[in-house]
């Protein structure tokens, strides 16, 4: 459900004033599907191409390149049945999505080709559009997506970079089905690396989501069940697992209800005390210490023996992390402290962990935020309004299907704060 001014500003009367007036316009931004939704243009020619053109096939996607493109070539040999298109045609060909390959690109001078490639196809861009750079680490793609994130972003398009190891193309598949399709709604402005961990679907998994009695944690587990895996809720209350995740019995109850294995693990369960640091006493400090950081290393540290090969760990950091916010900074250092947690596990048996970082997301929270305040929050990104907590959850649920490892991935539209 939309917010009351994205409400006001889709209506014919209230949108025009808004427009005279220069107020942002939020689009409704398309969720749910896993299909693209349109046609896909591939361009670039590097090593990534005829893995992502072999991922559009995959797909059944509705495929294009240009005519002198050698990408051509990839998508030929990849068996992609592409469309032929002609940068000349008529403004009234659209894209639902834009996939580029920048890893043909080997030194500065090449770097024009993203202007080749974009100039004449980013305005072709329908709504809630996609676009994926695919890069192999070279920094000046950040600075290209996340400037042409903040162009697009009004649209409801987002734009993420992908940089794809060497020897690892063949991971990408997971990763771009997310990026191109409307479960990656609110990810925007991204810089993710495919390193050589498999794609291992969640279908048929166990997984544990603390918090999952509501708000984000409920998506996690809803999106987790939607995919087939068998999903144990923990929280305080209304619950599979009745359980303080503070207690000093909580690793070892776990431990034992899991004795059996577990596959995926998300610490979501999270709380905030907000009050500047000069009115924080040492027990408002700890106790959300306890619950955001403390528990979820115990909790690692006992259920680490039990995940099985391939298993999956997923922490719901903050966007507080990393930009920081004044009067948290105790919730900031917990959920900085995740992407520590997350980065500084040794791991073997394909196990894999990674974190997001939502920004301004629609729950009982944000709700609870005075007027002024939640209204700044929810615009202050490219997207122009908040995310729901579906969209955390989808790309959770993306992170524990792909091999994606050591990953922060934030949820924030391309907030413009800490970027
Ligand atoms: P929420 O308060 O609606 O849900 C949190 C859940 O965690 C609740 O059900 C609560 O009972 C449970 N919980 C709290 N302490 C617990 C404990 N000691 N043991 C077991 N369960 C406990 O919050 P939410 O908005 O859904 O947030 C979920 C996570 O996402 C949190 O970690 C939060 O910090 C993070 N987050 C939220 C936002 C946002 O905009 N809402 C933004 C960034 C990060």
């Amino acid at each position: 459900m939309a917010d009351l001014y994205s409400q006001l500003m889709r209506m014919p009367v209230t949108s025009t004033v808004g427009k005279k007036i220069g107020l942002p316009q939020p689009v409704e931004l398309a969720r749910g599907s896993s299909e693209v939704g349109g046609r896909v243009l591939l361009g670039g020619a590097g090593r990534v191409a005829e893995a992502a053109a072999r991922v559009l096939k995959a797909m059944g996607a509705d495929s294009a390149t240009a005519l002198d493109d050698p990408v051509r070539e990839s998508a030929a040999r990849a068996g992609l049945d592409a469309a032929v298109f002609n940068p000349e045609a008529p403004a009234d060909q659209k894209f639902r999505a834009l996939v580029f390959d920048a890893t043909g690109i080997v030194d500065s001078a090449g770097l024009v080709e993203l202007q080749r490639f974009f100039y004449p196809t980013v305005g072709r861009l329908q709504r809630s559009g996609r676009v994926v750079v695919l890069g192999d680490g070279r920094r000046a793609l950040e600075g290209f997506t996340r400037s042409l994130g903040k162009e697009v972003g009004p649209r409801g398009v987002t734009v993420n970079l992908v940089h794809v190891d060497e020897g690892a193309e063949d991971q990408l598949a997971p990763t771009l089905r997310f990026l191109l399709t409307p479960r990656s709604a609110y990810v925007s402005g991204q810089v993710i690396q495919v390193g050589s961990g498999s794609e291992r679907p969640v279908a048929g998994r166990t997984a544990l989501v603390t918090g999952g009695s509501r708000g984000i944690g409920a998506a996690i587990a809803d999106v987790l069940e939607r995919e087939g895996a068998t999903v144990v809720r923990l929280d305080l209350k209304d619950a599979d697992v009745e359980l303080d995740i503070t207690a000093p019995e909580a690793p070892e109850v776990l431990a034992e209800r899991f004795a059996d294995g577990l596959d995926i693990l998300v610490h979501n369960a999270g709380v905030t005390k907000d009050r500047t640091l000069a009115k924080m006493p040492e027990d408002r400090w700890q106790s959300l210490m306890e619950v955001n950081l403390l528990a979820p290393e115990r909790l690692t540290d006992a259920l680490l023996p039990v995940l099985r090969d391939d298993g999956r760990i997923v922490c719901v950091s903050s966007m507080a992390a990393i930009a920081g916010n004044a009067g948290q900074t105790n919730y900031a250092t917990s959920k900085a402290g995740l992407i520590d947690l997350v980065t500084g596990l040794s791991l073997e048996r394909g196990i894999t962990a990674n974190a997001v970082a939502p920004g301004f997301i629609e729950t009982a929270m944000t709700a609870a935020m005075p007027v002024g305040v939640r209204e700044v929050g929810r615009r202050l990104n490219s997207l122009r309004q908040g995310g729901l907590p579906v969209d955390v959850a989808e790309t959770v649920a993306w992170l524990a299907g792909s091999g994606v490892d050591r990953n922060v991935v934030r949820v924030c539209g391309q907030s413009l704060l800490g970027a």
